[in-house]
């Protein structure tokens, strides 16, 4: 390049007035500006942006940034335009009039960054645009959209390879928050990247607390998790449905501690304004579907918890990174029982489309329960689902609290004879409950008129408390040993796996919780 451009630095500096870069940035900005091809795996709030911003700055012609994120554009822009980038969007949201201005100006050579949403970019007309103008530079953002497996899959993804046959010469760079190293290998080659250096920063969040606690009464947990470690505090409570979002919020507003909900059958008004109030006021919690937090950027929420088991530890993953990006302590809580593994293997089970997507599915399912079920360290685990290999972290409850693991072969054995004779014996199949009232002898209306209390495994199971058959019988599904069966209704169903701890050949440890620190006030009652 030229030595009278400004540099990277200097740019850094003048235009978006940070002192330094951050990470790899300067590697990044460094390696694109001399027109290599990057490809940039980065957590959520790491600093993606300027790693095309700058080289796209440093420069000649127009920075192209696809990215689907429509929603976004507009404030994207605004932004930039504010420290006096010249940038600006070409996408579905926009009048004609307006997208003649913005293509006049790119061939004019007055952009330093045109956003295009992808649809938008593979057409025929984009491309002789793009064409007809000069290109500093392509940033493929949230590349992790080629990924047919993934959530995010966006058909017009894989046609961006073409970028690289039209305009061999302009330097392209990937960039996703999405790490596993399938989905890297997968954006490499669908983009046609192969020859594209890898920047891959750690996806370690120090300062959040990893905390996975037995669910009970779980609303009553959640407060005294607030109460007890951060009252006063900002902080996001993920729910799975727009009922439990609802009426989480009630819950914890009647008990003293300030709660918005955020799920999407709000009316968009109301959601707006919940968001903003969360984002300007301090010690606000919000309770939210995952629909809340793509682009917020709140420095100082302090928890993140879910009440509800999360689908994937992707998801896990990028929805309690929104904790502590300042930089300060902030805990990552999550509730979890025998009922989310049950509801989720059920979805999963109930979800149209293919076997391979359901099977992936129960791939991610099973990540999660194995991240819920550890008898590690927590962080050790989170990173190494990204291929990320540390030392036990000392900031998470294994390391802090070390469980117990105990031998649970004979009670497993238990569990699942019962099982098998209900099934073998009266063609009959049952959900946990009823399985739990069984082996402890639980005299129930629905045992006596069953006649289960005449079945060989009544109340063999009389030294273990139900709290603890349930945590069992969890983990037999976490680790499918288990089934819940395919018709539905939550009913449980022996596995092949099932067949190999009946017959003995397979020793099963199991999470023993450990003891509670009192504050455990009127737990038990439900
Ligand atoms: P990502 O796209 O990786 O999620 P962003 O690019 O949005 O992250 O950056 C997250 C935040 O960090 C933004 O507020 C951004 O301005 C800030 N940031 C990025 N790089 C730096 C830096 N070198 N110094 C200070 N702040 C930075
Ligand atoms: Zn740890």
């Amino acid at each position: 390049m030229p030595a009278t451009l400004e540099s990277p630095l200097d740019i850094l500096q003048r235009v978006f007035g940070y002192e330094s870069f951050r990470g790899d940035q300067q590697a990044i900005i460094e390696h694109v500006v001399e027109g290599g091809d990057a490809l940039v795996l980065m957590p959520t709030g790491g600093g993606k942006s300027l790693c095309y911003q700058i080289p796209a700055l440093a420069r000649p012609g127009t920075g192209v940034v696809v990215s689907p994120l429509i929603a976004l554009m507009q404030d994207q822009v605004d932004a930039l335009t504010e420290l006096g980038v010249r940038a600006a969007f070409l996408n579905s949201t926009q009048d004609w009039r307006t997208a003649r201005e913005v293509e006049q100006a790119f061939l004019d050579g007055e952009l330093d960054l045109l956003y295009v949403a992808p649809e938008r970019l593979v057409t025929e007309r984009c491309m002789e645009l793009l064409a007809r103008g000069h290109i500093a530079l392509f940033a493929i953002d949230e590349a992790h959209c080629v990924s047919q497996w993934g959530h995010d899959f966006r058909p017009e993804y894989l046609e961006l390879s073409i970028l690289s046959e039209r305009w061999p010469e302009v330097p392209r760079i990937a960039l996703t928050a999405t790490a596993t190293t399938a989905t890297r290998q997968e954006i490499a080659q669908r983009l046609n990247l192969v020859s594209a250096r890898h920047f891959v920063a750690s996806f370690d969040r120090p300062n959040i607390r990893y905390r996975i606690v037995e669910k009970a009464d779980v609303k009553r947990q959640l407060l005294d998790f607030i109460q007890g470690e951060h009252a006063g505090d900002c902080g996001i409570v993920y729910a799975l449905s727009r009922a439990r979002v609802e009426d989480t919020a009630e819950f914890l507003s009647q008990h003293g501690i300030p709660a918005l909900p955020y799920h999407a059958g709000l009316i968009a008004a109301t959601r707006a304004a919940n968001q903003s109030r969360f984002l300007r006021e301090d010690g606000l919690v919000i309770v939210a579907t995952i629909a809340f937090g793509m682009g917020i950027d709140k420095p100082d929420v302090r928890f993140v918890a879910h009440i509800d088991l999360p689908k994937s530890v992707e998801g896990y993953y990028q929805e309690t990174g929104r904790a502590g990006r300042d930089g300060l302590p902030a805990t990552a809580w999550l509730a979890y029982g025998l009922q989310d593994v049950v509801q989720q293997r059920r979805m999963i089970d109930e979800s149209p489309g293919e076997d391979m997507f359901r099977r992936r599915l129960g791939a991610q399912l099973d990540a999660m329960l194995g991240l819920c079920e550890t008898v590690s360290c927590r962080r050790q685990r989170l990173l190494a689902y990204f291929d990320q290999a540390i030392q036990p972290c000392g900031n998470c409850d294994t390391c802090l609290e070390p469980p117990q693991a105990w031998d649970g072969t004979v009670a497993a054995q238990k569990i699942l004879s019962a099982v098998y004779r209900l099934w073998r014996e009266r063609g009959q199949r049952f959900g946990a409950g009823h399985l739990i009232d069984i082996l402890r002898g639980k005299p129930t209306e629905r045992v006596k008129q069953y006649a289960h209390d005449e079945l060989t495994v009544y109340g063999v199971g009389a030294d273990l408390s139900e709290q603890a058959w349930r945590g069992v019988l969890r983990q037999l599904l976490a680790q499918s040993l288990l089934a819940v069966d395919h018709e539905g209704y939550g009913t449980l169903a022996l596995t092949e796996g099932s067949r190999e701890v009946l017959k003995g050949e397979r020793t099963l440890m199991f999470r023993r919780e450990p003891e509670k620190r009192s504050r455990s006030r009127s737990s038990g009652t439900r």
